[in-house]
């Protein structure tokens, strides 16, 4: 089949064979799946055969979903979540020991790094370095390190880590290297070119991108050597050690601890990911349009988008992706607060939300990373002026007129 990413979501239900010839997989809502005989039904336990048990690992919805996501990544396999948080815990939790060290880069989405926190009060030691510099992961190595866990496009300050450096160092040392790929989506990236081991969506944001349903998903790109991983139980080595990882992500993370994605949601997502390269282009192209603007604006001290030859990692960004993303974050000068700003703006919307097709913004430290406090805010270095947009896709001379008249009504006072 063709290569285009597009072009094969749009086919892949229909291509696996659909009941009565439909073009989309169906809603499944059934919670069990019963079997004919009790040797079948013990050969779908025992994994001799595949099929469904119960609805909390998955059911025919959310697999053919999952199938997509592999095909975006080129990924062996995919295992679907409730919510993208639920991706993160889970697949950590089900891969982790005590007495094990993560290394995490210092800019995270804000649940993250609050889960990383719990995490080390789990007993897993957990180090946060600036992922901008692979030397900086490299010298926070140690024989125990198991997992390294960056994002490809920092939410909300857009730094961008050293992708291709950190996959080099954890190739060869056999560390789980994992990539929470949600900004940069498979239409922009596939974190498997860098060598990434497992890669993390949260489905609620641009690959769903219709804010009308939560999800989240692990995909392993078959780089990694679970043959080597020392935390895999007896129980899920079993046939070619590729599928070792995500099986024991699967039983431990989804089956154990149960936050599995519904159906429902599974559908709306894939239905919204058919459209992603096309949301993305026209949100990237917004975004950029909008950080032009924005930096020639006398009220706005500093405007952090990748698309920005002022932007630190341009450069890697221009020869990684194949454009800067929807997301960006700005900060005022003294004497503009950030709420007079986002108060004087009429068609974007105030929400946490982002990788939605409507532009949304949010004033960050006072929100998502108020709880935290000022002092962690700052070595993530989150200026209390700093709005973050996610930008959408409506026409870009509305969302600009937006953005003049809002511009205008405060240069007046
Ligand atoms: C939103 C987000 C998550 C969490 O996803 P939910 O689906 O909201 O749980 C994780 N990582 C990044 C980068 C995100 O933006």
């Amino acid at each position: 089949m063709t290569k285009d990413i597009t072009t094969r979501i749009l086919h892949a239900d229909r291509l696996g064979g659909v009941e009565h010839g439909a073009v989309l997989k169906p809603l499944h809502i059934a919670t069990a799946y019963g079997y004919n005989t009790a040797e079948e039904l013990t050969a779908v336990f025992q994994g001799d055969k595949s099929g469904h048990v119960y609805g909390r690992q998955g059911n025919p919805t959310t697999q053919a979903l999952e199938a997509k996501i592999s095909l975006m990544e080129d990924a062996v396999g995919t295992v679907s979540f409730a919510t993208g948080m639920a991706a993160v815990c889970s697949t950590m939790l089900a891969l982790l020991k005590k007495g094990d060290h993560v290394v995490a880069s210092r800019f995270l989405f804000g649940n993250t790094a609050s889960w990383m926190n719990t995490l080390s009060q789990l007993g897993c030691e957990v180090t946060l370095v600036d992922a901008t510099q692979a030397a900086a992961v490299e010298a926070a190595l140690r024989t125990e390190t198991r997992i390294v866990f960056v994002e490809t496009i920092a939410n909300p300050r857009t730094q961008i880590a050293d992708l291709e450096g950190i996959g080099k160092l954890c190739r060869p040392r056999g560390i789980v290297y994992i990539v929470d790929s949600t900004m940069t989506t498979p239409a922009l990236f596939q974190p498997k070119a860098v060598q990434a081991s497992l890669v993390i969506h949260s489905l609620s944001k641009s690959i769903c991108g219709h804010g009308n349903a939560l999800g989240g998903s692990v995909s392993d790109t078959g780089l990694f050597d679970w043959g080597a991983y020392p935390n895999l139980l007896p129980a899920y080595r079993k046939g070619a050690p590729t599928a070792w990882g995500l099986l024991q992500i699967k039983k431990k993370g989804l089956r154990d601890m149960g936050a599995t994605l519904s159906s429902e949601h599974g559908h709306r997502i894939a239905a919204g990911a058919e459209t992603l390269t096309l949301r993305m282009e026209r949100a990237c192209s917004n975004a950029m349009a909008l950080a032009q603007w924005l930096e020639a604006q006398p009220l706005v001290s500093k405007v952090h988008y990748p698309g920005l030859a002022s932007h630190a990692q341009h450069e890697r960004a221009g020869k990684l992706f194949k454009s800067f993303g929807a997301l960006l974050s700005f900060e005022t000068v003294d004497g503009v607060s950030p709420f007079e700003v986002l108060n004087a703006l009429e068609l974007v919307i105030k929400s946490s939300h982002l990788g939605d097709n409507r532009t949304l913004a949010i004033p960050v430290a006072h929100t998502i990373f108020w709880e935290m406090g000022a002092e962690q805010r700052q070595t993530m270095e989150i200026a209390d002026s700093l709005i973050r947009l996610s930008v959408g896709i409506e026409a870009q001379a509305d969302l600009l007129a937006d953005f003049a008249n809002a511009f205008a009504k405060l240069g007046k006072k």
